[in-house]
């Protein structure tokens, strides 16, 4: 199980950063700037495919046909785990506008609804990257490019920390078109639906929220999570 959108580094960087991000004695503090570090990384080989235009500048020495990069581009943080990811990227692309998303789980339907959502009529970049930590079940992912092509988005990239196959089967059959970046291919979702081995909630562990009511992943009842696991690991083996 391997799409061709899916894109895994192979940076060791990349992989001695995840090792300490993923360590369960790793404080918020340390996970947060390990998040920012590692999508640094992560959004310099998503942006790599990215087209330049030539432009004329003076170096001291002479004129040169330089490169600027073409696209507009929007980030679109998954709140809230994915707000961790948004200063690196403006790190790296300081005139990229940010348009937040949020969306929940319904208990009944078990479908995203989506609850946050300011996004103009028309689209106002060209390239949207959705910023997503941990591509679980990709319900969510799978959402959000939905409603980032109806707003009129050309060209969409997922960027995650870790993947689970089964989000990355749900997300590439969805949109084969949207490439999806990650630090991570994990092994599996628990019934719980927390990626394994993974590295637990990354909304709590960034902002120290450990005493709160279990978000998502685990939003429904255990009953409710565990049988739209199965179904996902289902979809996986056909
Ligand atoms: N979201 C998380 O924060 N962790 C997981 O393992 C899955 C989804």
């Amino acid at each position: 199980m391997s799409p061709p959108s899916l894109h895994a580094s192979t940076h060791p960087l990349v992989a001695h950063k995840l090792a300490l991000l993923r360590a369960k004695t790793t404080e918020p503090k340390q996970f947060r700037e390990l998040v920012r570090e590692l999508t640094w990384l992560l959004g310099y080989e998503a942006m790599a495919d990215l087209a330049t235009r030539p432009v004329e500048i003076e170096t001291p020495l002479e004129p040169m046909i330089a490169a600027r990069m073409e696209p507009k581009v929007g980030l679109i943080p998954i709140l809230r785990a994915g707000l961790g990811m948004v200063d690196a990227m403006l790190e790296l692309l300081p005139t990229a506008e940010v348009w937040h998303i949020g969306l929940y789980r319904d208990e009944r339907t078990l479908k995203p609804v989506e609850y946050y959502n300011k996004l103009p009529d028309a689209a106002t970049v060209q390239v949207c990257l959705i910023l997503d930590p941990m591509l679980a079940t990709g319900g969510s992912s799978a959402a959000t490019v939905d409603i980032l092509k109806t707003w009129g988005a050309a060209r969409i990239k997922q960027v995650s920390l870790i993947a689970a196959p089964e989000g990355v089967v749900t997300l590439s059959a969805a949109h084969p078109d949207v490439d999806i970046h990650v630090a991570a291919l994990d092994s599996h979702l628990n019934e719980r639906g927390y990626i394994v081995p993974g590295l637990g909630d990354a909304g709590d562990r960034q902002f120290g929220t450990f005493a709160g009511p279990a978000s998502e992943p685990g939003h429904g009842s255990d009953d409710e999570t565990a049988e739209v696991v199965r179904r996902l690991q289902r979809d996986l083996e056909r």
